[in-house]
């Protein structure tokens, strides 16, 4: 099974706590006034990946865990569930980001199964009235889930709000809650 994706980052420490693989996925619909991704709604603009490559590439890269964000990764439930139950055997911990509210994901059957492997889910739409910029919270409307004991309000304290990161060829990627 696939994903279709926007970007990958091997190694981040502001998409949660640890050392982490982020996963942006491509397509979202929900359309949350002042998104600071947009580049990331049309769905057709993505590249394929398979999961298991995602998985094999988190696991050598020793990393604490896998952040899923786009984009909209509850628009891909299917896949965003196996990706889940693919990265459970590893031990590797599993953060989701989504527009969705709690209640939207509970009462749909495909999106509850798709955050049913996650750690933790970052639920609810982009506010720009309520803009927040902490944690892994963009607007302070947004709900952490906490659905295992892995993580803790205290690991998200300590995320840096920006991450600038230059790869040996020059390329600048910058990532975290305050925009660049
Ligand atoms: S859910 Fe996220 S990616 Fe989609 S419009 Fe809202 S802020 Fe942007």
């Amino acid at each position: 099974m696939e994903l279709i994706l926007h970007g990958v980052l091997r190694r981040s420490r502001a998409n949660g706590p640890g050392e982490r693989l982020v996963v942006w996925v491509q397509g979202c619909s929900l359309g949350c006034p002042g998104c600071f991704n947009p580049g990331t709604h049309a769905s057709a603009r993505g590249e394929r990946r398979e999961i298991a490559e995602l998985v094999t590439t988190a696991v050598g890269d020793g990393v604490e865990g896998v952040t899923l964000t786009g984009g909209e990764p509850l628009e891909q439930p299917a896949a965003v569930e196996a990706f889940g139950a693919a990265l459970r055997p590893t031990g590797l911990g599993l953060i989701i980001l989504t527009g969705f509210t709690t209640a939207e994901i509970e009462r749909d059957p495909a999106r509850a199964a798709a955050v049913r492997h996650a750690d933790l889910v970052v639920a609810g739409r982009y506010q720009r009235r309520r803009h927040l910029g902490a944690g892994l919270r963009g607007s302070a409307n947004k709900q952490y889930w906490w659905r295992t004991g892995r993580y803790r309000a205290a690991d998200l304290d300590a995320l840096p709000d920006l991450e600038v990161l230059i790869a040996a060829d020059g390329t600048v990627t910058t990532t975290g809650m305050v925009d660049a």
